[in-house]
């Protein structure tokens, strides 16, 4: 099959979150099953021209009556065999910092131009190629006009008639919601703006014209399938999404166990496997060191690695006087070691709380080796999130041998199985209710296991070490869903 991958995150070139892992890994995953996968996305700021190769000519893209002229430049994903991935280069939408928006302006005001431009250049750039793709997968709200624009206005010319589209959600939370004003730029007639799903309370929604218009839906995890179907987490699609639910199925990610493998991991000091389990200890002590902490073999340590928003429960977590973190690093005899950035008030907080306490200590701002010594060296990883369309730190912690204390929702629920006291079997530590006191107890239960039962801990370890989280069984699952995509428009 012929695939485009369209997003607006891709690793090694632009990150944010998950999303960018997921695209990546996937597409070469599924080269190695034999199909000719690209990528499009756009060239931010910070992607070099000068590690790419420019194709000759500029490329015209017309969003509603703005003629857009863009360059495109590309390059060979790292890690595939020949993934080409096309970049959108257009100086004055991509050429800044940020992908969505900034520290100080995280919304950029023509964010519905910037990605309109991502959507409409699919289909120039297929035109320019000559390559016609079977299945257009889109990633998330940012990639959503694709199959809107595919469905309304391309499948009915001959190139895309044979072209299918599914859409992925990666994060239902964040829906690209903008004035309607913007719609003429989409190129779409107004005659569609309800059937596109692109009306939403008078303003438009990119993600869910993705639902409404995509012929298959994807999510990262079964049990985040599920979720956003209800009220409590399906940020007011889950009506749309129940009516859609034939066409939506929850396919677990998989983690890139080249870049995440105790036994090879060159971020860390000390390599370890299951087998070798017992020098998982010297990068505990490192990152005692490296952070500040009393350098201790017996006290358990919790790690933390997270984007500092709602969505992670940090306001459970750090909130002044509402966060458990305080009570957790004075009533009980642990250190805790946190990872992140993101809302000010609560990267203010953390510094605050590390001022205070011996054994809590803060890492403000996104750092790639620490999150892998913080993977190593802790003993318990907290991951309390509101909700988790899949999540990596949990699986990156069952294959580090870290055990995971995690919210059972989306992707946690389905990667995580609770201790049980009685036969010691599990993986990590589960509570439904997210609270401070929950947490609170949760962790409390994971140091009682730490102090008095060895055994069930190491016996845990191993456990989760042996997880298989591999992109392979994924993507076999995306294959399916590309059939069923094309089997819906009758190919
Ligand atoms: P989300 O995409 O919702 O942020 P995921 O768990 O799916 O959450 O993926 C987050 C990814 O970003 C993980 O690879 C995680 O290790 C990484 N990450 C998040 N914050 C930081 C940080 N401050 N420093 C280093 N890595 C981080």
């Amino acid at each position: 099959m012929k695939i485009l991958m369209v997003t607006a995150e891709a690793v090694p070139f632009a990150k944010t979150g998950g999303l960018a892992d997921a695209v990546s890994a996937l597409s070469i995953e599924l080269e190695k099953l034999g199909h000719d996968v690209r990528v499009i996305m756009p060239r931010y700021y910070r992607i070099s021209r000068d590690k790419l190769r420019l194709i000759d000519g500029p490329m015209c893209v017309h969003c509603g009556n703005d003629e857009v002229w863009t360059a495109v430049y590309t390059t060979n994903l790292t890690g595939g065999k020949n993934i080409p991935v096309y970049f959108i280069d257009h100086e004055q939408s991509f050429g800044r910092d940020g992908i969505y928006g900034t520290h100080q302006d995280p919304d950029f005001g023509d964010n519905p131009r910037r990605f309109s431009i991502l959507g409409h250049s699919v289909f120039q750039l297929c035109r320019k190629l000559g390559w016609y793709p079977d299945i257009i997968h889109a990633h998330d709200w940012s990639a959503a006009l694709a199959p809107v624009l595919l469905k309304f206005n391309e499948r009915w010319k001959a190139e895309f008639s044979k072209t299918a589209s599914v859409f992925t959600i990666h994060n239902l939370g964040y829906q690209g919601n903008y004035s309607k004003q913007n719609y003429p730029l989409f190129g779409l007639d107004w005659n569609n703006y309800y059937a596109s799903g692109f009306e939403d309370y008078d303003n438009i929604n990119f993600m869910k014209a993705g639902l409404v218009s995509s012929d298959m839906l994807t999510t990262v995890s079964p049990t985040y399938a599920q979720e956003i179907q209800r009220s409590e987490y399906g940020f007011r699609m889950d009506g749309i999404l129940r009516s859609r639910c034939g066409d939506l199925e929850g396919i677990l990610n998989g983690v890139d166990t080249v870049v995440w493998n105790p036994s090879k991991d060159k971020k860390i000091p000390v390599q370890y496997s299951a087998s070798t389990i017992e020098k998982k200890l010297q990068n505990k002590l490192a990152l005692q060191e490296r952070m500040g902490l009393e350098v201790n073999p017996s006290v358990p340590l919790f790690g933390i690695i997270t984007r500092l928003a709602d969505q992670k429960g940090v306001a459970e977590l750090f909130a002044p006087t509402y966060g458990c973190a305080y009570r957790m690093c004075t009533q009980m005899n642990i250190q805790l070691v946190a990872l992140g950035s993101g809302e000010s008030w609560c990267e203010n907080e953390m510094n605050v709380l590390q001022s205070k306490l011996p054994n809590f200590r803060a890492f403000i701002g996104y750092n790639d080796e620490l999150s892998h010594l913080i993977e190593a060296g802790s003993d318990f990883f907290l991951m309390p999130s509101r909700y988790e369309p899949c999540g990596l730190n949990q699986m990156y912690s069952l294959l580090y041998g870290t055990l995971p204390i995690v919210r059972r929702t989306g992707g946690l629920a389905d990667t995580v199985q609770n201790y049980e006291e009685a036969t010691g079997k599990g993986t990590g530590f589960i509570f439904d209710d997210l609270t401070p006191n929950s947490i609170f107890d949760t962790a409390g239960w994971a140091v009682y296991a730490w102090y008095n039962k060895p055994a069930h801990i190491k016996a845990m370890r191993v456990r989760g070490m042996k997880q298989k989280f591999g992109w392979d069984i994924s993507a076999q699952k995306y294959e399916d869903v590309y059939k069923r995509a094309l089997q819906k428009i009758g190919f």
